[in-house]
């Protein structure tokens, strides 16, 4: 989604660009039931794929806007707060879409590009890091020059590796469950989240009945839960959820996915930046990850297209750390963000409950610390490039 997103945004300039991808996702299909992997995107997000000519494939295949937000801790008083996108005027907060969805209408577009190539799939054998000329070489044994290599190949990325740049990395201790169901209930426009000492519980909800839930907990409970058999896992789903989440008529699939926080220690050296998971993985308890990752590459894309007009060199380090000063720090911020959320809610001490209930009920007060978390979730709180504001490069 994010290496895409910058070749998308880098599409009729007077770069050449080649995009490396293993897999082409599978064609979309009205019929198909909806997958597993779903993200809630951002108003800044949805921005940059307009920007970049991408939103309109989303929305012509499928996508659920959401226009309120609830969270909750699961206690006697069950007290919870409740934003909705008509008090600050707005139609929504953002919209969730599946991953593939995302995927299928930027590879669309980039096509439409006559300076991007898209090679898929990929099948690199070797990355050969050398600031300014990098070679990758293929299965086939056919080799590309890079002047400039972005990597945007995810947590595990091969490209970041190459060029010797390192991580600061721990686990979290918790793994999400995502399941993917359809419920009793028709096309709603809410998401929320019950904090439970255990770890939250999550419902996204997705085109007509249909929903994705989350459910983080210990990695041996969520390995417990993926080995039960549909029916027992249907039973222990409907016996933990709450109830505003009606009956589970169908569950359609499930997957675990373990939780890590991972930090590059740099995003740029000459001719290579980082971008997306391939920079930063956080907790993806307020759906964050892409969205930061989106900023990434409107960030890097505008650094990039400025310097090529100018005829500025693409690969020098000095270029590529204005990238880097852009988003390190708010990557940062937002990771320390949900860490604070993942210990506070995960424990439970005394005065920390109390910070929880004071915290809650602050956001959840109509006025400005409420409008503030709703203009958070949307992505428009803090610094945005030039495409999350809807303004070209
Ligand atoms: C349970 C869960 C829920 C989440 N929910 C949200 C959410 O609601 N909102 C949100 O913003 N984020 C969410 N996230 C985070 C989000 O999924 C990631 O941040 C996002 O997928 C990162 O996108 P990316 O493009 O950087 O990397 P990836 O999605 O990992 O994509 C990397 C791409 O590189 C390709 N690739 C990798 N290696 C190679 C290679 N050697 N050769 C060729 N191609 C290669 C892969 O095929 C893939 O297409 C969630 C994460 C989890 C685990």
């Amino acid at each position: 989604m994010v290496g895409a997103t910058i070749a998308c945004a880098l599409g009729d300039s007077n770069l050449s660009v080649a995009v490396l991808e293993n897999h082409y996702p599978a064609e979309y299909e009205s019929t198909q039931p909806n997958d597993l992997r779903v993200s809630a995107i951002s108003v800044a997000s949805q921005n940059i794929l307009t920007m970049v000519g991408a939103w309109e494939g989303i929305l012509s295949r499928r996508s659920c806007p959401y226009r309120r937000m609830k969270v909750w801790e699961a206690s006697e008083d069950n007290a919870s707060t409740e934003f909705n996108s008509e008090h600050i005027g707005r139609d929504y907060l953002g919209h969730i879409v599946e991953n593939r969805i995302i995927q299928l209408a930027l590879l669309e577009r980039l096509q439409q590009f006559d300076n991007i190539d898209l090679i898929c799939p990929a099948g690199i054998q070797e990355i050969d890091y050398s600031p300014g000329s990098s070679m990758i070489r293929f299965d086939n044994d056919k080799e590309i020059i890079a002047r400039l290599l972005i990597a945007a190949d995810g947590g595990e990325s091969k490209v970041r590796a190459a060029a010797g740049i390192g991580v600061n990395k721990w686990d979290y201790e918790q793994s999400a469950l995502v399941a993917s169901v359809t419920t009793s209930y028709l096309q709603q426009d809410i998401t929320w989240q019950q904090f439970t000492p255990t770890g939250p519980l999550a419902f996204l909800p997705l085109s007509g009945n249909h929903a994705s839930l989350v459910w983080y907990n210990t990695p041996e409970n969520i390995k417990r839960l993926m080995a039960l058999p549909d029916e027992q896992f249907m039973q222990e789903l409907n016996a933990t959820f709450p109830e505003c989440l009606g009956s589970i008529d169908q569950l359609l699939g499930r997957g675990a996915f373990p939780l890590r926080r991972q930090h590059a220690q740099q995003y740029v050296a000459e001719g290579i930046a980082l971008a997306g998971d391939a920079a930063h993985m956080i907790h993806p308890l307020a759906g964050q990850g892409v969205n930061i990752g989106l900023l990434d590459a409107a960030a890097l894309a505008e650094t990039l297209l400025v310097a090529a007009r100018t005829g500025e060199d693409i690969t020098e380090l000095e270029l590529l750390k204005d990238y880097e000063k852009q988003r390190r720090q708010h990557n940062l911020i937002m990771m320390q963000t949900m860490d604070l959320f993942y210990r506070v809610f995960s424990n439970q001490s005394g005065p920390l409950k109390l910070l929880r209930n004071v915290g809650l009920g602050i956001a959840g007060r109509a006025g400005p610390a409420k409008n503030k978390v709703m203009r958070f979730a949307m992505g428009l709180e803090g610094p945005l490039p030039a495409l999350a504001r809807s303004e070209e490069i």
